[in-house]
C-alpha cells in the first residue's frame, strides 16, 4: 500500500521541453487538467463508472484527473478510527471533525481558495438537489474537492467550519457520497471540451433549453409492427425541428410541471423584451 494519503488515477505526462508533437497536438498536460479530489472511506470505488466510454478514455488522456484521497488514513490509533458514537445518543456513528479536518487541509493544499475556480461540496441528502446548473458551474472551474460521508455522516462544525456547500442527488438516502459523487462527476465531465465527440449533442439534449428532450429513434424502420413518426424519415430538416420541439414540450408539460412552468415564465419575458 502506497505511504502517500493520494492515489492518482491520472496518466501523468512528464515532459521538460515542449515537443514540436506537443505544440501539435490540442491535448492538455495533466498540470491544469480539471480534477476531481474525492475524500472517501472506500478510493476502490474510483475510477468505478468514470473508468467507462467517454469518460474513462478522457481520464486516460489527461482530459480529467482523479484524486482519490483515503479518509482511512487520517484516522487515528491502532485502527485508524474515523467516526465516533452521536453527541446525545441514537443510531449509528458520525465521521469525526478532526479527522475530516486534516483531510480536508490535506485535499485543499494545491486547490484555489476561490470555490468558484474550486467547490468545495460534501455530498448530503440534506443539500440542495443537483442540476445541470450546478454541473456547467463545477465544468466551468479548475476543479473540484468532493466529501463523501459514511454512517450518519458528518460533524457538523466541520461543514460550517471550512463553510462546506451541501449539494444532494436527489430525495432519497444512499448509504455513502461515492455513487452521487462519480454522478455528478459525470454531468459534470461530459460538458469539458472534448469529451464528448460530437459537441452539440451536449447543447441540445434534457435541460439544456429548459425543456425534457423529444423521443430518439433508430433503424430498423418497422420494429414488430411499429413504425418511426414518418416526419422523421422525410428529410425535412426544419418539420424534423419543429415536431422535435413540439415534443419535447409535450413530454416536459406532462411530466414536469416544474420545468413547464419555468420554461413559458421564461418565453413570456423574452417576447415582452
Ligand atoms: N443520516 C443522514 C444520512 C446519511 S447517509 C441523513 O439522514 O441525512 C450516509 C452518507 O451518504 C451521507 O453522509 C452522504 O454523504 C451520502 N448520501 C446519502 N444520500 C445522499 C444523497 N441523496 N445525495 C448525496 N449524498 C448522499
Amino acid at each position: 500500500m502506497s505511504t502517500t494519503p493520494s492515489k492518482s488515477h491520472g496518466r501523468l505526462k512528464i515532459s521538460a521541453t515542449v515537443t514540436p508533437r506537443d505544440l501539435m497536438s490540442d491535448r492538455p498536460d495533466l498540470v491544469g487538467a480539471w480534477t476531481a479530489k474525492i475524500i472517501t472511506l472506500f478510493p476502490e470505488t474510483f475510477p468505478g463508472t468514470l473508468g467507462a466510454s467517454v469518460t474513462g478514455k478522457a481520464l486516460q488522456e489527461g482530459l480529467w484527473k482523479l484524486d482519490t484521497i483515503d479518509l482511512r488514513l487520517f484516522g487515528e490509533g491502532k485502527h485508524r478510527n474515523v467516526d465516533d458514537t452521536p453527541s446525545g445518543g441514537g443510531a449509528g456513528m458520525v465521521l469525526r471533525p478532526d479527522i475530516m479536518g486534516r483531510a480536508i487541509r490535506f485535499a485543499q493544499k494545491n486547490a484555489s481558495s476561490d470555490r468558484a475556480r474550486w467547490p468545495l461540496v460534501y455530498l448530503s441528502p440534506r443539500g440542495k438537489p443537483f442540476d445541470q446548473a450546478d454541473a456547467e458551474r463545477f465544468a466551468a472551474a479548475d476543479g473540484i474537492t468532493m466529501i463523501c460521508g459514511r454512517f450518519e455522516g458528518l460533524d457538523q462544525r466541520v461543514i460550517e467550519h471550512f463553510d462546506i456547500e451541501e449539494v444532494s442527488l436527489g430525495d432519497f438516502v444512499l448509504t455513502g457520497g461515492e455513487i452521487a459523487a462519480q454522478a455528478m462527476i459525470d454531468a459534470t465531465i461530459r460538458l469539458r471540451p472534448g469529451i464528448l465527440g460530437n459537441a452539440a449533442s451536449a447543447k441540445e439534449e434534457s435541460f439544456s433549453d429548459g425543456l425534457l428532450e423529444h423521443p430518439q429513434y433508430t433503424r430498423p424502420a418497422d420494429w414488430e409492427g411499429h413504425a418511426i413518426p414518418d416526419v422523421l424519415t422525410s428529410g425535412d430538416h426544419g418539420k424534423v425541428a419543429q415536431w422535435r420541439k413540439k415534443q419535447a414540450e409535450r413530454i416536459t408539460k406532462d411530466r414536469r410541471p416544474d420545468l413547464w412552468r419555468a420554461y413559458t415564465d421564461k418565453s413570456d419575458r423574452d417576447a415582452k423584451k
